[in-house]
C-alpha cells in the first residue's frame, strides 16, 4: 500500500525485519557450528527420526527427503516427516536435534496436543485475515475515516500475531519432547545433548522473533489508524 510507506512508524517494520534477520542468521550459524560435531553413536538424522517415530508407535509416518537447508518439517496431513538434504544423512548433533524436533511434532499430532490443533485451525482464518485486512483499512480511510472498517481491518491483521503466538508453545514443546527422548533413549551423550539443545533453542528464537515482528506491525497500525476516533 503506497500511502503507508513513508510514515515515521515505518521504523517498526524495519526493526521487525532486523530482529527476524538476526534470529535467522543466528540459527543458521548455530546449526552450522554444531553440524561439524558428530554424535558418538554414529546414527544419522534419518535413523534417529525412524527410531523415535517407531518407539512412539508411529510406524505409519513415512520419511522423505526435501531440498534445501533447514527445510525440515512434519506434514500432518500426509503423515510424512521430511528431512532436508543437509540433515538427512548427517550424523551431527545439530541434524539429530532437528530430526528429533520434527518427530516431536509427529508425536504432538498423535497425542492431539491442543496448541497444535489450534494452530492448524488458525491457518485458514489467518490467511483470510491477511487477505482482507489492508483492503478494509484502505476502504476505511477512503470512506472518510470510517473507524469501524479500520478497526475491523486491524483486528483481521492481528490474527497473524495470534497465529505466531500459538506457534510458540507448539515449537517449544516439540523441542522439549525431542530433548527428553534423545536423553531417555540414550541417542546422544549428555554433552551432545546440550549441544543439540543449543541448536533447538536458536531455532525457537526465530519463532519468537517472528511474533515480535508481528506485534510491531500491529502496533504500527494501531498508532497510525487506531486512535482517530470520530466524536
Ligand atoms: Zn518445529
Amino acid at each position: 500500500m503506497p500511502f503507508f510507506i513513508w510514515d515515521p512508524t515505518y521504523i517498526f517494520i524495519i526493526i521487525g525485519l532486523a530482529i527476524s534477520g538476526i534470529a535467522s542468521s543466528y540459527v543458521k550459524s548455530t546449526y552450522h557450528k554444531f553440524s561439524d560435531v558428530k554424535s558418538s553413536k554414529g546414527y544419522t538424522a534419518t535413523q534417529v527420526s525412524r527410531m523415535i517415530l517407531d518407539s512412539a508407535d508411529l510406524q505409519h509416518v513415512r520419511l522423505e527427503g526435501i531440498r534445501g537447508d533447514l527445510t525440515d518439517h512434519y506434514d500432518s496431513k500426509n503423515d510424512v516427516l521430511r528431512l532436508s538434504e543437509t540433515t538427512r544423512k548427517s550424523t551431527s548433533v545439530a541434524a539429530i536435534g532437528v530430526a528429533a524436533h520434527e518427530a516431536g511434532h509427529a508425536i504432538q499430532d498423535k497425542v492431539n496436543y491442543g496448541p497444535l490443533r489450534l494452530r492448524a485451525a488458525l491457518v485458514p482464518v489467518t490467511n483470510f485475515g491477511q487477505g482482507v485486512s489492508f483492503p478494509l483499512i484502505f476502504a476505511g480511510v477512503i470512506f472518510g475515516y470510517n473507524q469501524t472498517l479500520i478497526d475491523l481491518g486491524i483486528l483481521f491483521f492481528s490474527l497473524t500475531l495470534v497465529f505466531q503466538l500459538v506457534t510458540l508453545p507448539v515449537e517449544f514443546n516439540a523441542s522439549n519432547r525431542a530433548v527428553l527422548i534423545l536423553k531417555e533413549q540414550q541417542i546422544l551423550t549428555s554433552q551432545e545433548l546440550s549441544q543439540a539443545e543449543k541448536v533447538l533453542k536458536a531455532a525457537a528464537l526465530t519463532y519468537v522473533a517472528a511474533a515480535l515482528a508481528s506485534f510491531l506491525n500491529v502496533l504500527r497500525l494501531v498508532i497510525l489508524f487506531g486512535g482517530r476516533r470520530r466524536d
